[in-house]
């Protein structure tokens, strides 16, 4: 390594320089002082080793790799095995290669298994191994972190030795069998939804499973296959302006998009259509509230539902805000969205309209929070997957789980993206492979 190399691998890997705080305590300054000093951590770096920005990032660049495993493995009983000689260390990894030392299983398909079980790998069935990274084992465990005492095992071959098979003797005897069973598993694994369809070899917990967390990202959703829960509650989330991943408000949430909540509304449905919790039983109603009578929580009363109810046929109709029933008055409503997150959702008329446009006033109009709407659908979404955690979650589909899998799953295989030119004719990218 250069001096610089040296020097940044001391203050970045060694002192870990990486907030304010640290920059202080290292140079013995008062609280406070680096945050006035550097507009970031970086100006640090860059004082410090007195060097320009391209220098800095070259520096960075040459301990990527180094960098990624660290930030995978680095603990306080691993310090000198991976801070003695990062050049070293590199190498062991590298000779790793990504791969169990027994078994053969890669990363990559380590994860692929992990990522479709919904971060479901335990062992002992306490020991949780949810990331599904290659472990570093100590060959000899009574010896330290050594490079010729240490390789990398996958969590099963790591775990499954004790004082009767050892090391060897798993190498000798189970080895095979161990690399046999991931080729199987992730044959069964390559396209779960259509092997589901072929040959329903998945458990109905599994389905309902895939059906509430298969992800949207289509980077890491390796089989291609989508369910229409997921997918639809990404696009919703991405027009309302809420975190895709997590439902939360961004800073551009739109609190009044309609098209967004009509998907929140057509979200209410499916999940009505498609469960209940063990817990109740069935009600006679249609499946939007049915949807919000067994999974809002807080729960909603009546009135609250039907009003939604009522919106929810006046926006998906028609985009229009008029609900005219006229043998239930309870759904006939002359509605007004209102910003703001104010609670509880619905704001009730003083009086019942009758549903005859002449007699519309502000008495008898009722006030809805699309804003709080669409925190009742997150929070419904996020009950019905801790309820399906806690296998509390029925199919009350006709056909059960192959109902499911078959109605609200697709592939995708092939994606077209639209585009206008100049006159106007329709021009198909195939994206790029
Ligand atoms: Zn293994």
């Amino acid at each position: 390594m250069t001096d610089k190399q040296k020097m940044y691998f001391n203050l970045f890997f060694e002192e870990r320089i990486n907030e304010y705080k640290k920059i202080d305590k290292l140079k013995n300054w008062n609280n406070g002082t680096a945050r006035k000093k550097y507009n970031l951590i970086n100006a640090f770096y860059l004082e410090e080793l007195d060097i320009t920005q391209t220098e800095l990032m070259q520096l960075k660049k040459y301990f990527e790799y180094y960098k990624s495993k660290y930030d995978m493995y680095y603990n306080i009983d691993r310090r000198d095995f991976f801070l003695n000689d990062p050049e070293k260390l590199t190498r062991w990894f590298q000779k790793q290669n990504d791969k169990c030392d027994y078994c053969e299983i890669s990363q990559a398909d380590l994860h692929k298994i992990v990522e479709i079980r919904g971060g479901n790998l335990t062992l002992n069935q306490r020991t949780k191994r949810s990331k599904g990274v290659l472990e570093i084992e100590r060959r000899d465990s009574t010896l330290g972190y050594e490079f010729n005492n240490c390789i990398l095992a996958c969590p099963l071959c790591n775990n499954a030795k004790s004082n009767l098979i050892d090391a060897n003797s798993w190498r000798n005897y189970f080895k095979t069998a161990m690399k046999a069973f991931y080729v199987e598993l992730l044959r069964k694994y390559e396209n779960p939804m259509k092997k589901l369809r072929e040959m329903q070899i998945m458990t109905k917990e599994e389905a309902i499973h895939y059906f509430l967390t298969t992800t949207i990202d289509p980077a890491k959703n390796v089989s291609g296959e989508f369910s229409s829960f997921t997918s639809s509650l990404y696009e919703i989330r991405k027009i309302t302006g809420r975190d895709q991943m997590t439902g939360k408000r961004m800073k551009h949430y739109d609190s009044n998009n309609w098209l967004g909540t009509i998907g929140y509304m057509t979200l209410l449905d499916m999940l009505g259509t498609c469960f209940r919790p063990k817990s109740k039983s069935n009600i006679n109603k249609n499946s939007f509230s049915k949807a919000l009578n067994y999974f809002a929580n807080p729960a909603l009363n009546e009135d609250t539902i039907n009003v939604l109810y009522a919106l929810r046929c006046a926006f998906a109709h028609d985009f229009s805000l008029y609900n005219i029933n006229k043998k239930r008055p309870a759904l006939t409503h002359n509605f007004v969205i209102q910003h703001g997150d104010k609670k509880p959702v619905v704001t009730f008329p003083e009086e019942i309209w009758d549903g005859n446009f002449e007699n519309k006033s502000e008495k008898n109009q009722t006030i809805v929070y699309l804003e709080s709407f669409g925190d009742i659908v997150e929070d419904v979404c996020k009950n019905v997957v801790l309820l399906a955690k806690n296998k509390n979650l029925e199919i009350v589909l006709h056909s059960g789980y192959k109902e499911l899998i078959n109605r609200y799953t697709f592939t995708q295989k092939l994606s077209i993206s639209l585009t206008f030119t100049k006159d106007s004719k329709i021009v198909k990218f195939p994206n790029k492979k």
